[in-house]
């Protein structure tokens, strides 16, 4: 018998979780003005609201916290890191922040300004609100396989080249600071990048003198897609891919909450010593001095030893198949998902779900809620609330998609999580027919809302 496939690791912690009463949840959503931000975990079952700081550190990791040196400058703990990053990316010049916006804030202080424009693949939200905070705008050019959730296209995280060509024709270069790849791209499902794509956007961006940036968070997830879709790096190793991607950008930002399975951090890594001395005065500014920026010493030890697990190619492939699996169970009930499914979250169509609830009443956000009440499962709205306002006008923005997305923490849950969350929702979906009122927006934050928004029952 062919012996199925098994997690290359076992569980030394456990932490008990507790599923709630139907009526426990649903008093619990409206004191949170249904805005499951605002829910206490203690009230959560199965937390798929982010696979952001939410993962499992490893024994190894664990050792790190105990190894770590405290000392405010020159720590060994942020050598040990500050190596590594230069190691896996290939890139010479390192800052640490305490997570992936502030380092946006550090490099964007340093380079965006007023009136600039900043092309990329579906930008994400902290990315796009630090771009349009400074007054500056973000322009999404990412291919239109990508919001058509039924076609099968293996790297829908791409950039379109002519619309991205259109920008650089449209705009002066003193306007476009930089371009930024989001790896894999959170916005528009967890969807990867090809090589190919980011080859022929570097090219495109030396043509224009325009500097590339790599919204790295999911890094590794992205390596991982590139070495099983893309035919040619199919005999090459996770970090030597890596190394491949990164060599065509001239810096990233990083959210070490996600790929490199840590609870805290995130970094700036850079190719030019000019911008890094002018981040690095924000950095101070901002996040602290240069060898530990807003981390502590264990919080940079296990980050590295985080880095090199996280683009450990077997810890991947059962990262990317626990996904793929509750995808294909999600499929098997008949309920519509982003295909195929992305590296950290399975993506649920919620205007297939509900074409019959009005956009205006935010479609994917009630689905979240019905989830929770269901069974205590708590994904997160990628749509309207997410997509907030446009700056000028005030309007609502309804973006094309409208998306429930149920992200997977890093080494948390098991194969029987992912069944009971799928049975959750075959349940809401043989009930979708009686779902036809919404919400509306009682209470909201002039940008970012979708954290603390609140919301009443139409
Ligand atoms: C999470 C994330 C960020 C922001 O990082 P934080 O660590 O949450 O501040 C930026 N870009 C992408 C693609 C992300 O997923």
């Amino acid at each position: 018998m062919e012996l199925p496939y098994t997690e290359p690791y076992k569980i030394k912690t456990t932490e008990s979780i507790r599923q709630g009463t139907c009526a426990e949840r649903e008093k619990w959503i409206k004191e949170s003005g249904y805005n499951l931000f605002k829910l206490r975990s203690d009230h959560v079952f199965i937390d798929l609201l982010t696979d952001s700081g939410t993962g499992a550190m490893s024994d190894e990791q664990w050792a790190e916290i105990m190894k770590g040196d405290e000392s405010y400058a020159g720590s060994r703990s942020y050598f040990k890191l500050s190596d590594t990053v230069k190691e896996l990316l290939g890139m010479p010049y390192f800052l640490p922040t305490h997570q992936g916006r502030a380092a946006e804030n550090v490099l964007f202080s340093a380079l965006i300004k007023e009136g600039d424009v900043i092309p990329g693949n579906s930008h994400f939200d902290t990315t796009k609100g630090h771009i349009e905070f400074r007054k500056a705008a973000a322009i999404d050019c990412t291919i239109d396989e990508a919001f058509d959730t039924s076609g099968f296209y293996p790297f829908k995280g791409n950039l379109d080249l002519k619309k991205l060509e259109k920008v650089f024709k449209k705009y002066p270069k003193e306007k476009i600071p930089l371009c930024i790849i989001t790896i894999t791209c959170n916005t528009s499902g967890g969807q990867p990048v090809s090589m190919k794509n980011i080859k022929e956007v570097s090219a495109l961006c030396k043509k224009y003198g325009i500097r590339l940036f790599f919204d790295a968070a999911r890094f590794a997830e992205n390596a991982f897609f590139i070495k099983t879709r893309e035919e040619e790096y199919m005999n090459v190793g996770i970090r030597d891919i890596v190394r491949g991607m990164f060599s065509y950008a001239d810096g990233a930002t990083m959210s070490c909450k996600k790929d490199a399975i840590v609870n805290i951090g995130g970094f700036i890594a850079l190719r030019d010593k000019e911008i890094f001395d002018k981040a690095s005065v924000f950095n101070i500014m901002f996040e602290g001095y240069l060898t530990y920026g807003g981390m502590s010493g264990r919080d940079m030890a296990a980050l590295a030893q985080g880095l090199w697990e996280g683009t450990d190619f077997q810890y991947l492939e059962s990262r990317i198949r626990q996904v793929a699996y509750l995808g294909d169970k999600l499929k098997y009930y008949n309920i519509p998902i982003q295909e195929p499914t992305g590296g950290h979250a399975v993506f649920v169509d919620a205007k297939r779900f509900l074409p019959k609830l009005p956009k205006q009443q935010f479609q994917a956000q009630t689905l979240a809620v019905e989830l929770y009440k269901e069974g205590g499962v708590r994904g997160v709205e990628i749509g309207t609330l997410l997509a907030d306002r446009n700056p000028q006008t005030r309007e609502n923005r309804y973006p094309k998609l409208e998306l429930l997305r149920l992200a997977i923490p890093r080494r948390v849950y098991t194969y029987n999580h992912m069944d009971y969350v799928a049975a959750c929702m075959a349940n809401i979906y043989n009930r979708r027919n009686e779902i036809t009122t919404g919400y509306k927006i009682i209470k909201e934050a002039p940008i970012m809302r979708h954290f603390t928004i609140e919301l009443e029952k139409l």
